[in-house]
């Protein structure tokens, strides 16, 4: 099989992360007997660089015409003073628009050989944690109305869900729960906004479309708090754009370290977007020390979302392997040592 893949390696640690999980990818075209046509694409900082804006045509046109995207990260300290408009994440939220991808589904698994690496204590870990965190992606506070008033001292963003925006991401909520242990919890403020009152009414009201489904509703702030206090209670957490964005940064670090969640996001169009949930990392940036694990189950995903189901798991199972083995980027603490790029090597090694 054919297929066309863009990758946006993008920024700081971006080249090094997407290098590994293209190494992985190509043992895996290899071993399964595919075609992987890669194609190399501007976005983000070096995007700005290259052609001035975030996010060029030319790269809109190679995403909606590919089977898959795979992303790196954008944005470091180079492009902080550009104005808010021109940033480096524009490129992302843009891309993100344009590919109309309005679900973002961020997997949070916790791998026994390193639960030490998490900080949370053995008894909480105990049960387990397997989470699949749906965020909403081109809504909510993100994209609606903005402004600074003239004199530059009072800002504003808004929060803005129609009904259809939350029936279409409740909806692949409650399908995924339905492959899953058949739970839903919503996450909301429903005591205090009214846009999250719209939010609960409308996923109640797709609920009765999943009898087997149980829903649940959790103000942010609480489900920020059950999260550490007992992770094993959640399957499905289904979040607006705002509240995911910080739920499953928080879930990531349960699971040990930001560098092994990845994220896929899909819509309308039938490339969809994968990518690690971690940012750029400029902090590490060209040292050859990041994990580009999040980056190769991102890898995974895309393969998921190709109907490349076998090819898929063998990655995984490969990820797990690896872990297995011992082998340790510094994020995930004390075990046999590698870099970026020998990690990636050792995975693509192990793809059965
Ligand atoms: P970050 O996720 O880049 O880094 C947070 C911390 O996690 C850092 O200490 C970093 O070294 C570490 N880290 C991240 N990924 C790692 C990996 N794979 N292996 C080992 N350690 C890893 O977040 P930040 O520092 O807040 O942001 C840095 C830049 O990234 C900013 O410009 C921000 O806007 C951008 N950003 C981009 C995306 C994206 O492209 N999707 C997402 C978040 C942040």
């Amino acid at each position: 099989m054919e297929k066309k893949i863009v990758v946006l390696a993008g920024d700081g640690i971006g080249p090094e992360i997407t290098s590994a999980a293209v190494e992985v990818l190509k043992k895996t075209a290899e071993k399964y007997g595919h075609t992987f046509v890669f194609d190399d694409r501007y976005m983000g900082g070096c995007a700005i660089d290259k052609f001035g804006v975030p996010l060029p045509d030319e790269t809109v046109t190679a995403c909606k015409a590919a089977d898959g995207v795979l992303l790196g990260a954008v944005g470091g300290p180079k492009w902080d003073s550009q104005p808010a408009e021109n940033r480096p994440e524009k490129g992302l939220l843009g891309i993100r628009s344009a590919l109309g991808l309005y679900a973002n589904l961020r997997p949070a698994v916790i791998y026994p050989e390193l639960s030490d690496a998490s900080p949370l204590k053995p008894s909480v870990l105990k049960k387990g944690v397997d989470i699949m965190v749906v965020r909403e992606l081109i809504g909510g506070i993100y994209f609606g109305p903005r402004g600074t008033k003239d004199d530059g001292k009072t800002a504003y963003d808004t929060e803005i869900y129609g009904e259809d925006e939350v029936r279409r991401i409740a909806k692949v909520a409650f399908d995924l729960a339905m492959t899953r242990r058949k739970k839903v919890t919503s996450v909301d403020k429903a005591n205090v906004l009214l846009s999250s009152r719209l939010w609960r009414r409308i996923v109640e009201d797709v609920a009765k479309d999943y009898p087997e489904v149980a829903l649940n509703h959790l103000y942010v702030d609480n489900a920020a708090m059950q999260l550490v206090k007992d992770p094993s209670q959640f399957d499905v957490l289904l979040c607006p754009n705002m509240f995911g964005d910080i739920l499953s940064d928080e879930a990531s670090q349960i699971t040990g370290s930001i560098g092994l969640l990845p994220s896929s996001s899909l819509g309308t169009c039938k490339a969809g977007l994968f990518e690690p949930i971690h940012g750029s990392a400029p902090d590490i940036a060209g040292q050859d020390i990041a994990n580009p694990i999040a980056t190769v189950l991102a890898a995974a995903m895309m393969l998921d979302n190709m109907e490349l189901r076998t090819e898929a798991r063998a990655v995984e199972k490969a990820v797990a392997k690896t872990i297995a083995d011992g082998w340790r980027t510094p994020d995930l603490g004390e075990g046999k040592r590698v870099g970026c790029r020998e990690m990636g090597i050792i995975i693509a090694d192990n793809i059965r």
